[in-house]
């Protein structure tokens, strides 16, 4: 079976690739590095019918990643954007919506353009994004029509998640400019026992919900896709307390409290 053509109607990516090669150079003008994609989803874009492409590179390293196979960039990306485009136009009428994630789409230069070839398929389009590319984001933000940004900690704790140092004001800055955007959002947090104390994950809620956030998601952490044998081995059943979780249904419009 063809993995571009796979049913699947799980939110995880059909992978292609082995372990890739890094990318020598990046031009402007190539088209989009597409790891993989998921032709339909009811999970990745809030009420929306969606097909997922998964953009390769990322340039953190959380311990927790559920894609570490779209970390690295590879010279040609596993899936020919041509195909994808092919797939999405045979899909106009069965699904309303495209998402780009990863990985993280903003890596790619070649994302500006991608999205401008969907919406003319007459689709919406959600953006997944981690935020680590501000102006790149910037850039990109008009053209969407709704953002999932994923938000890994307060600020004292972002280094400790990606496992990049400096990770935090890329975030943050980009947190601002998605909220300034005024394109609809979801802001979501993974959170794991071992990198979040609940103390912290409602410093973090507190924060997001004085910025102007009104739709919240906290993920808390599943093992699959995780490469991490200590943080796989921790059990969340009881995190992060039903407390918690009174105090921050009360902080935005819409909470939302995700569990495997
Ligand atoms: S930002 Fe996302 S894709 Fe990148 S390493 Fe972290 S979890 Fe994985």
């Amino acid at each position: 079976m063809s993995a571009l053509t796979s049913p699947s109607a799980a939110a995880s990516p059909i992978l292609l690739a082995e372990e890739p090669r890094i990318c020598s150079s990046e031009t402007g003008t190539r088209p989009l590095k597409v790891g993989g994609i998921t032709p339909f989803t009811t999970t990745d874009y809030p009420g929306r019918l969606a097909a997922v492409v998964f953009v390769q590179g990322c340039p953190w390293r959380c311990g927790y990643c559920h894609n570490p196979h779209l970390q690295s960039r590879t010279e040609d990306g596993p899936l020919a954007w041509e195909s994808v485009l092919a797939l999405l136009r045979r899909r106009v009428g069965l699904i309303d919506a495209v998402v780009f994630s990863g990985g993280e789409p903003t890596i790619d230069p070649a994302l500006p353009d991608a999205i401008r070839e969907v919406r003319a398929l007459g689709y919406g389009v959600g953006l997944h994004t981690a935020g680590m590319y501000p102006r790149r984001l910037e850039e990109v933000l008009p053209l969407v029509d709704w953002v999932g940004m994923d938000i890994k900690a307060t600020r004292q704790g972002y280094d400790t998640v990606t496992q990049v140092a400096g990770s935090a004001r890329a975030a943050w800055d980009s947190a601002a400019l998605v909220l300034a955007s005024g394109v609809a959002h979801e802001f979501r947090t993974t959170a794991h026992p071992a990198l979040h104390a609940p103390a912290d994950i409602l410093a973090l809620a507190q924060t997001l919900s004085a910025m102007g956030v009104r739709h919240y998601a906290l993920q808390i952490f599943r093992s699959v896709g995780c490469l991490d044998g200590e943080l796989n081995s921790v059990a969340t059943t009881s995190y992060p307390g039903a407390d918690l979780i009174t105090h921050l249904s009360a902080l935005f419009e819409r909470f939302v409290l995700r569990r495997a």
